[in-house]
């Protein structure tokens, strides 16, 4: 496949082609001006982000002892330019065996739950605190929440979204930095930076407890209300 193909089909697929740079259509340095030669080879800057590199750091991730006891890492799936960000804990077994994101009962509830509001699971992204499995699926410690946050945040400041849901108390507390109880979290507009967030509870545990169903259902309501808004 040449380039120019590759590059239209990558582009199809929706990833940022920052390659196209140095595309064949792009005009490049005449060979008798070293230094434009030079100034076109040096390496991106450090301060643009991309998925391919995000996917790269994470897949290998060893930063926190997660890494010791997990399959696979769990980067998330979904729309990379989504408008409506989810964000649950972590993995459970069923994502740390398949490599996804809510892919067990939690996350048929979660299927409903984004349903009921008129969303796909494909239309959104959705991703974890932490993108390893916890053994036992015990809450993952502040150390792996605050080592595997920036690869969260990351994925943030890249999709971009008009709104995030997240998605129980541990989430919560670790998005949002604070040690408040899910239910005065929840009911209320956050943000993060300028990107305003919804607090509902997790799906695993509205299996559990049918009284908050309706809570859950209200703060949903109160997401796409806001996301109308902007
Ligand atoms: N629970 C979560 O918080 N995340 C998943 O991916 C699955 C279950
Ligand atoms: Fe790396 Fe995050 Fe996995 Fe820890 S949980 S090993 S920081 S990807």
């Amino acid at each position: 496949m040449d380039n120019a193909t590759r590059l239209q089909y990558l582009e199809a697929m929706g990833i940022d082609v920052w390659l196209s740079r140095t595309a064949p259509d792009q005009e490049q340095p005449s060979v008798s001006d070293p230094d434009a030669i030079a100034e076109n080879i040096q390496p991106e800057p450090e301060s643009i982000d991309t998925w391919e590199a995000l996917q790269a750091e994470v897949a290998p991730c060893t930063k926190c002892d997660l890494c010791k006891t997990r399959t696979q890492t769990v980067f998330g799936s979904g729309n990379k330019k989504a408008e409506w960000m989810i964000i649950g804990e972590g993995p459970g077994q069923n994502e740390d065996l398949q490599g996804l994101p809510f892919v067990g009962k939690a996350g048929q509830l979660l299927t409903e739950m984004l349903r009921a509001i008129g969303l796909d699971r494909e239309e959104v992204f959705i991703a974890n605190i932490v993108k390893c499995r916890p053994p036992s699926n015990r809450d993952p410690k502040p150390i792996e929440i605050e080592t595997c946050k920036p690869y969260l945040l990351r994925q943030i400041a890249l999709i971009k979204p008009k709104i995030i849901v997240v998605l129980g108390r541990v989430a919560a507390q670790a998005l949002l930095n604070t040690e408040e109880p899910i239910g005065k979290l929840r009911g209320k507009i956050h943000a993060l930076n300028d990107t305003p967030v919804v607090v509902v509870y997790h799906p695993a545990y509205l299996l559990r407890s049918l009284l908050d169903k309706r809570k859950a259902w209200a703060d949903l309501k109160l997401a796409l209300q806001i996301y109308k808004k902007h």
